[in-house]
């Protein structure tokens, strides 16, 4: 195989290796796992606001009712005098029947803010329940999504390490000053420094190119260069 044509596959072995690298960089599940992340974690500070609401309510809750207890309790004791009848005394009767309307009222006061507070409990915890349902499902899609993403940057690192194996075999095969020159050449030109001719024309500025410049590439001429571009050329398969 002629010099040229070696270094040309050298050249776009590694142009190859730098297009992969920069698509594994920008890889769009990369972007899109990055976001779900953002939005699974809000989520969760949501659900854990839900659940502090709910546990905030439940002893709420508690207190309202241990007072509702003790209460009644108070109110059993004052009937407990009252029909006992120890007390003879009307004006002590009419003291004690007025401490228990008293507390009667209180009762139903408290009766009333208990199912108030079950009414939020229930509410909070519907909605806790479904922020779970949510979460759990944005959850199982992230790792859907991350195990996608893991698996085509594997598949893409895979082919970067074959083209590093191959760019090694092949640096070995190509003089450094060739790939120097076709190196500083691509800097000028854009991307390549080294063009198989492509029919008559040049295969990187696809200019024509003269029948001199062909009469030398096709005679074996080992460093031919587009009049054009400057890029080297060289005739595949030669
Ligand atoms: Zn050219």
């Amino acid at each position: 195989m002629q010099k040229l044509e070696v270094l040309y596959q050298w050249q776009e072995a590694r142009l190859q290796k730098k297009k992969l690298e920069k698509k594994i960089k920008n890889l769009p599940e990369k972007y899109e796992l990055d976001q779900r992340n953002q939005q699974l974690e809000t989520l969760e500070k949501e659900l854990e606001n839900e659940r502090n609401g709910v546990a905030e309510l439940s002893r709420e809750l508690k207190r309202k009712e241990d007072q509702a207890a003790k209460v009644e309790n108070q109110r059993k004791n004052y009937e407990k005098k009252l029909y006992q009848g120890e007390t003879q005394s009307a004006k002590e009767l009419e003291q004690l029947q007025m401490k228990v309307t008293q507390i009667q009222k209180e009762e139903a006061r408290l009766e009333e803010d208990i199912l108030e507070t079950m009414m939020h409990l229930d509410e909070a915890r519907e909605e806790e329940e479904k922020k779970a349902g949510k979460y759990k499902e944005k959850r199982k899609k992230n790792e859907q999504v991350k195990k996608e993403y893991t698996e085509e940057k594997e598949q893409l690192e895979k082919k970067v390490s074959q083209l590093e194996e191959e760019i090694v075999r092949l640096d070995g095969a190509v003089e450094e000053k060739l790939k120097e020159r076709c190196i500083s050449l691509a800097e000028r030109t854009g991307l390549r420094g080294v063009v198989p001719v492509e029919g008559a024309s040049c295969g990187g500025c696809k200019v024509s190119l003269s029948a001199f410049v062909l009469e030398q590439v096709k005679g074996g001429k080992e460093i031919v260069t587009c009049e054009s571009c400057s890029r080297m050329l060289f005739l595949p398969g030669q």
